[in-house]
């Protein structure tokens, strides 16, 4: 014990990591990840400005550095020649892209990457409500790749509560955006994220978050309880939220995110969507039957064999369901085909 007690006494803080702040150049690692075989995950952005009071990552991450417009086109080329139809956006603030770079915003990366011949699909991995200005809305509006699918996080639905987490804008600002966005995009599928018992929300403010989230409609909300990360402001924030507490209440949100993710898929039941399958489904006997995603981000199973991997196909939903949804395929579309069907 004595020996311990000496080493915690004399043992220096270990200092052997850069100051992450002072990075200031995106990490061109130059290595996409990939689902399946269908969509290819592209980092285009490292690090955050923002410093919401729950959040390491800017601490370790450091601020919002942008990956060069060349390189991200280039890989997205090399993408589409191996056979990818979709690439994914990612970043650990993707929606600051541009922050850093004079007259380049995420926008003109869209465009950009609009004009990728034989790439089918563009979906950003998340975006912050602030960060959809008119030249998103109007990407959002004209791109014929955007996928309609946005993951915008919310974190939480009342005012004194997102003022404390630091969020940049209000639950009215929030609200009318998304408002905005379905009038660019009709139809679009806006998921989220949303924190719950975050210090000092009394159930008051938890239920003005509730009654948003329901009229927002959002199409799934991935819901988390309140966790303190060593270091931020909020774990030193009084007015902890006792855990009991939280846990009901993210039940009750995981319960209002199925109604909603089920309310969002019947509205497509009879209409036909692109789905890229990804990957055989494994609840029906070998060969019958294929998983993926489609545009809007809702899981289709239907009829089809491996050989449709990675095939733009036109599929008609049938049967709606909270995580998944039943379809029948109606065909399998070229590049050609789908110009000559817009
Ligand atoms: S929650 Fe998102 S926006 Fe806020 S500091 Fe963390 S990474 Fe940045």
């Amino acid at each position: 014990m004595d020996f311990i007690h000496d080493i915690e006494k004399s043992r220096q803080p270990v200092n052997a990591v850069r100051n992450i702040m002072k990075t200031r150049v995106f990490e061109d690692l130059d290595v996409p990840n990939f689902a399946e075989r269908t969509r290819a995950f592209l980092k285009i952005q490292d690090g955050c400005n923002n410093f919401c009071t729950f959040c390491i990552i800017p601490w370790s991450r450091g601020l919002s550095r942008s990956r060069d417009p060349k390189s991200i086109i280039h890989q997205a080329h090399q993408l589409v020649d191996a056979g990818y139809k979709e690439i994914v956006l990612t970043g650990i603030h993707t929606g600051g892209y541009g922050d850093d770079l004079e007259n380049y915003r995420l926008s003109d990366l869209l465009w950009d990457l609009d004009r990728v011949d034989g790439l089918e699909r563009i979906r950003i991995s998340s975006i912050e409500a602030s960060q959809i200005d008119e030249k998103m809305l109007d990407v959002l509006n004209r791109s014929s790749k955007m996928c309609r699918h946005l993951h915008i996080p919310l974190q939480a639905g009342d005012d004194t509560v997102l003022k404390r987490m630091r969020r940049k804008y209000t639950t009215e600002e929030f609200y009318n955006k998304m408002g905005l966005i379905r009038q660019a995009m009709p139809d679009v599928g806006i998921t989220t994220d949303v924190i719950v018992g975050f210090p000092g929300e009394t159930d008051e403010m938890f239920r003005n978050g509730y009654d948003l989230m329901k009229a927002i409609q959002f199409s799934e909300m991935h819901v988390f309880p309140y966790s303190k990360r060593t270091g931020t402001p909020a774990a030193r924030m009084e007015d902890q939220v006792d855990d009991e507490v939280k846990n009901a209440r993210v039940h009750e949100l995981i319960d209002l995110s199925e109604q909603l993710q089920l309310a969002y898929a019947q509205r497509f039941v009879g209409q036909i969507l692109e789905v890229i399958p990804e990957r055989e489904y494994k609840g029906a006997p070998s060969g019958s039957k294929m998983q993926g995603y489609s545009d809007n981000y809702l899981q289709l199973i239907f009829n089809g064999s491996s050989e449709l991997e990675g095939q733009l196909c036109r599929v008609k939903l049938t049967k709606a369901g909270v995580n998944e949804c039943e379809g029948e395929l109606i065909s399998v579309m070229d590049n050609g085909l789908r110009a000559a069907a817009q």
